[in-house]
């Protein structure tokens, strides 16, 4: 008797097809192993909302029985894999309707595997991975985050791929052979993706992780209320006045200390405080009012409230002032007005390097312009699938005041 756990940690709406697809592959692979299957997702996941992580499970075992047996349990706590399809997850997971921040290899068994999709080396992710008190394995499928919408599912293999993978880590559960039937079944006998999953198998690269290595940071806590903290009935305070930033100047909004957003975001603003003309638009926009307004009248987003979604750079008028740069190319949650006030020379270099640093990718939440796909596949397919593409920074740039 034997069985085998796995977790999708994905990214909600952006990935949602791709993992059901991911685990749903698990269980028809299993299938054609001889074994049976199960995948779910998760209840507290439920509504999705865009970018804010989300979970879908399957679990292998030998017989049926087994299998109803894991079943049983309202969502595994440990996994022998933990399959992660957005690299900018490995600062960690704060689900919807979920508590605090949660290392990415949180439920990862010890000896376990965090199976990710990423083009950053492996040192570059364990910076961001938090150490765990066991050691485990990283495995890493050369690609990037496969984005798309609710409804629409991007073809670009990844699913293939991760299964080929994962046939990698634990062939006796799922072999490549079990594998690739499988997924030729479901592709109506195409052998492309086949042939997609046999690469991955062939490609991937593991690490082994000690206890030593990993980002050494606590994750992020609090204390949940106890039931006699509660109020009476069903009351929601409503979100107080914001105070000034210092000196009676500037101004503060409030914001929920318990939710806070940055585990959503896949990128975040970059300012150029030199070009702002102080029109208001992004403090006036955002939906969850990131923007402390500074005594000098600009506008600074607060990078742990900040959720990524791009609004501030497509309202801002002035150009290349605000531009949408990967989460990956960033270490800290530092105000960015702060560093521009105390030396704007460095800050400027900074702010020039992380503009136009085509090593991390450059990306966008699905599809932000007619045409973006098929411009992304074409420099996809001509640079062999590796080539990170810039998508969304200057894509309003023609719009924009100079
Ligand atoms: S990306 Fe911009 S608009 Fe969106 S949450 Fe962050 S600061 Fe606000
Ligand atoms: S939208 Fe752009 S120009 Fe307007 S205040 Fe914000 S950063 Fe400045």
């Amino acid at each position: 008797m034997a069985h085998f756990t796995c977790e999708v940690v994905y990214r909600g709406i952006f990935q949602k097809n791709l993992a059901s697809r991911i685990c749903r592959g698990i269980v028809f692979s299993a299938r054609k192993a001889g074994r049976w299957g199960i995948a779910f997702g998760r209840y507290g996941d439920s509504p999705q909302r865009n970018g804010i992580p989300a979970k879908d499970f399957a679990i292998v075992a030998d017989s049926q029985e087994e299998l109803e047996q894991n079943m049983a349990r309202y969502e595994p706590q440990e996994v022998d894999v933990t399959i992660c399809v957005d690299d900018t997850l490995a600062k960690g997971v704060e689900s919807w309707a979920w508590y605090g921040l949660q290392p990415i290899n949180r439920l990862t068994l010890p000896g376990g595997t965090v199976l990710m999709t990423s083009l950053q080396p492996a040192e570059d992710l364990l910076k961001d991975i938090h150490k765990k008190e066991a050691a485990y394995t990283l495995a890493l499928v050369r690609a990037k985050a496969s984005f798309s919408g609710l409804w629409v599912y991007r073809e670009d293999h990844t699913e293939a791929r991760v299964l080929g993978a994962l046939a990698r880590i634990k062939p006796d559960f799922l072999s490549l052979d079990a594998v690739c039937q499988a997924i030729k079944d479901a592709e109506w006998g195409s052998e492309v993706k086949v042939a997609s999953a046999r690469k991955a198998h062939e490609r991937l690269e593991t690490r082994p992780v000690n206890i030593t290595e990993g980002n050494a940071e606590t994750p992020f806590s609090f204390e949940k209320p106890k039931w006699w903290e509660m109020r009476e009935g069903v009351s929601i305070p409503a979100i107080p006045v914001g105070k000034p930033m210092e000196g009676g100047k500037g101004y503060v909004p409030e914001r929920n200390p318990y939710f806070k957003k940055f585990t959503t975001r896949t990128m975040r603003p970059v300012i150029d405080f030199d070009k702002c003309v102080k029109c208001t638009l992004c403090w006036l926009q955002c939906p969850d009012s990131c923007f402390n307004v500074t005594p000098d009248g600009l506008y600074d987003a607060d990078m742990e409230a900040c959720c990524g979604c791009g609004v501030c750079e497509a309202v801002c008028p002035a150009k290349e002032c605000i531009t949408m740069v990967s989460e990956a190319a960033f270490d800290d949650n530092a105000s960015q007005w702060e560093a521009w006030r105390k030396d704007k020379d460095r800050y400027r270099a900074w702010l020039a390097a992380k503009v136009s640093d085509k090593a991390h990718v450059a990306r966008s939440h699905g599809f932000r312009f007619r045409g973006q796909y098929a411009q992304e596949l074409k420099q996809d397919l001509d640079t062999g699938g590796m080539e990170i593409t810039t998508g969304i920074p200057g894509e309003n740039a023609d719009r924009k005041t100079p």
